[in-house]
C-alpha cells in the first residue's frame, strides 16, 4: 500500500511562498499529475515529497508512515528526472543496477531485476551501451529502468518527457501510461504542459502561485473549472474568456459585451439573480459556438473574421466582434475567407460565468 498524504504542507524559501496549504490524499496506484505555469510550485511539491527539499509546514505521510524528516533513500520511492542523470561513464546495465547494489542485493537479484525490467521498456539489446551511445528516447526509458528496479512504492515524475521531440512525446506518454497499468504502483508526475496532464492523469491538480486551484479528472477539470484560471489553462485552444454586463432580472437575464447581446435561456439566467447590472467574465471554448445564416439580435454574436487556422482535423477562426476577440471551431472543411462577416451562437449549456473579483465560477461549482 502506497497512499500519499499531503495536509497543509507550505514551503517558504525565504520570503518566496513556494508552496502554500498543500493538501492532498493520493490513493494507492492513482497516477496524480500536478500542473501549472512555471513557477507555481509543482517541482518543489514533488521534491518534498521526494525528500530532496525540507517542508516548511504541514505533514507529509506515505501509508501511514509521517515522513517529514525520514531521508529519502528510506522512503520507497523512485524518482525519473527530466534530464535523466544517468551516470555517463557507466553501462546501461549498470547505472540500472546502481541502486540495487547501493543496497547490497544479490548479483542474481540484481541480473534479474534489471532484465526484467529491460524487457518491459524493451531495451535488453542496450545494456551494454553507455548513455552517450543512446538516444534521448533510449535515455529516457533507461531512466525509467532504473527507477523500475527499484520496485517502489511511489514512483515520481519530473517532466520525464520535456527533452524528448513532439512525436516521441506523444508515443512514450502512451507507454508510460500502459506501464503504470501494468506496473500497478501510484504515481506523481509533473509537467507543465496541460495535454499531457489531461491524457496521463487519473487526477489532476492544477497549481498556480503555491495554490492548488483545482483538483479533478480531466474531464471534471475540463467540463465543470472551478474559477478562470482552470478554465483558461486546460483546454487547447483555450477558453474563450471575455468581459461582460449582465443586465434584467429573473427569466430575462441578457449578456452584453463587444458589438452583440445575448439572452440567457432561463435556466442559465436563475444563477445571476445576484449579478445584474454588473460585469462577469464568460468563459466558452471554441467547440462550443454553432453557426447561423444570419444574425439574429439576443441570440447570435455577429463577428468579423480575422485569421483562419484550418489544422486538418479541425478548422479555427480567430474573430472579433467590437473589442472581443474570440476563437471559434468551425468544422473540418469549412471556408471561411479572412474579413467576411460570421455568426456565431453559444452553445449556452456549456457556457462558464467567472466572478470578475474573486474570479470563481459562478455556476455553483
Ligand atoms: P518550473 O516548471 O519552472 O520548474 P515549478 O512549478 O516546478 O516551475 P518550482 O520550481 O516549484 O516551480 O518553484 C516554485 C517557486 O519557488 C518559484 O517562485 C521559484 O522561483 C521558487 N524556488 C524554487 N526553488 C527555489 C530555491 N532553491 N531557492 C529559492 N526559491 C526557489
Amino acid at each position: 500500500m502506497a497512499e500519499v498524504r499531503l495536509e497543509k504542507v507550505c514551503k517558504l524559501f525565504d520570503e518566496v511562498v513556494a508552496v502554500d496549504d498543500f493538501n492532498l490524499s493520493i490513493q494507492d496506484k492513482e497516477f496524480v499529475v500536478l500542473v501549472g505555469p512555471s513557477g507555481c510550485g509543482k517541482t518543489t511539491t514533488l521534491r518534498m515529497i521526494a525528500g530532496l527539499e525540507s517542508i516548511t509546514s504541514g505533514d507529509v505521510y506515505i501509508g501511514d508512515r509521517l515522513i517529514n524528516k525520514l531521508p529519502a533513500k528510506d522512503r520507497n520511492i523512485a524518482m525519473v528526472f527530466q534530464n535523466y542523470a544517468l551516470y555517463p561513464h557507466m553501462t546501461v546495465f549498470d547505472n540500472m543496477a546502481f541502486s540495487l547494489e547501493m543496497r547490497k542485493r544479490s548479483k542474481e537479484e540484481i541480473k534479474e531485476r534489471v532484465q526484467e525490467a529491460a524487457e518491459i521498456l524493451g531495451i535488453q539489446g542496450l545494456l551494454l551501451r553507455r548513455p552517450k551511445q543512446l538516444s534521448g528516447g533510449q535515455r529516457q526509458r533507461v531512466a525509467l529502468g532504473r527507477a523500475i528496479v527499484r520496485k517502489p512504492g511511489v514512483f515520481l515524475f519530473d517532466e520525464p518527457l520535456s527533452n524528448l521531440d513532439a512525436k516521441l512525446r506523444v508515443q512514450t506518454r502512451l507507454e508510460l501510461k500502459k506501464l503504470h497499468e501494468r506496473l500497478a504502483t501510484t504515481a506523481v508526475y509533473v509537467t507543465h504542459d496541460q495535454i499531457e496532464a489531461m491524457t496521463m492523469g487519473d487526477r489532476i491538480v492544477v497549481m498556480h502561485n503555491g495554490f492548488i486551484q483545482q483538483v479533478g479528472s480531466p474531464l471534471e477539470l475540463y467540463d465543470r473549472p472551478a474559477n478562470q484560471f482552470v478554465a483558461g489553462f486546460i483546454g487547447s485552444p483555450a477558453m474563450n474568456l471575455f468581459e461582460a454586463e449582465l443586465s434584467g432580472a429573473g427569466d430575462g437575464v441578457s449578456l452584453q459585451a463587444g458589438d452583440f447581446t445575448l439572452e440567457l435561456p432561463p435556466d442559465k439566467a436563475m444563477y445571476f439573480r445576484d449579478y445584474t447590472e454588473q460585469k462577469v467574465i464568460v468563459g466558452i471554448r471554441p467547440e462550443d459556438f454553432k453557426r447561423a445564416a444570419e444574425h439574429s439580435p439576443g441570440q447570435t454574436i455577429p463577428a468579423t473574421v480575422e485569421v483562419v487556422e484550418p489544422i486538418g482535423n479541425e478548422t479555427y477562426v480567430n474573430v472579433t466582434s467590437g473589442d472581443v476577440m474570440l476563437t471559434a471551431a468551425v468544422g473540418r472543411r469549412t471556408k471561411i475567407e479572412p474579413h467576411s462577416t460570421i455568426n456565431l451562437i453559444p452553445i449556452f449549456e456549456n457556457m462558464h460565468l467567472f466572478d470578475i473579483r474573486s474570479q470563481k465560477s459562478i455556476l455553483g461549482y
